[in-house]
């Protein structure tokens, strides 16, 4: 269990080697019922998990912004998509549009989420711990478990629960 999330990058760091070689011998073994597992997994740590009271993701990462959210989010405010982009954004180094710096912008002092009805794909679907065919993201787990508390003890669980 993660209670400090300064711990978070180091505890992440840990157990590294561990998960890495739980997902490889995941992909080659996938239970039959791993879509009910982790759908199960991922509502009993969202239960105990307040996203109000941790955003990291939004203060550390902030999400990809595909064309179809940078459309939706300039329209609420009444901007041009070009608009939005030259304010908010910029490009990575794998050419998807990203925030220009984080803390996200559109993060309030409370952790809300300002534009929340219009936010992000990513950022709704973050951690993506509840996805089909988890074992095809384990790449994005292994980072995500360094950011996410929640991802972290899904992971961690999952090792217990999953025999190999
Ligand atoms: S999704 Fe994970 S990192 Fe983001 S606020 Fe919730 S627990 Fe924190
Ligand atoms: S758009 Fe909202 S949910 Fe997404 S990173 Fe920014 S504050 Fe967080």
């Amino acid at each position: 269990m993660i209670d400090d999330l300064e711990e978070l990058p180091q505890k992440a760091r840990e157990k590294h080697t561990e998960n890495k070689k739980f997902f490889a011998k995941l992909k080659k073994r996938v239970p039959k019922d791993l879509d009910y597992v982790m759908q199960q997994l991922h509502v009993e740590e969202f239960e105990r998990t307040d996203c109000l009271t941790c955003a990291n993701c939004c203060k550390t990462t902030g999400p990809l912004f595909t064309n179809t959210d940078i459309e939706r989010i300039a329209k609420h405010f009444r901007m041009r998509p070009s608009q939005f982009i030259d304010q908010y954004l910029r490009v990575d180094e794998e050419n998807d549009y990203v925030l220009q710096e984080v803390p996200c912008a559109f993060l309030g002092a409370d952790n809300y989420c300002s534009i929340y009805d219009v936010r992000p794909k990513a950022c709704r679907e973050f951690p993506h711990t509840d996805r089909k065919k988890f074992q095809q993201i384990s790449n994005l787990t292994l980072k995500n478990v360094a950011i996410c508390p929640a991802a972290f003890n899904i992971v961690e669980e999952m090792k217990r629960r999953i025999k190999l």
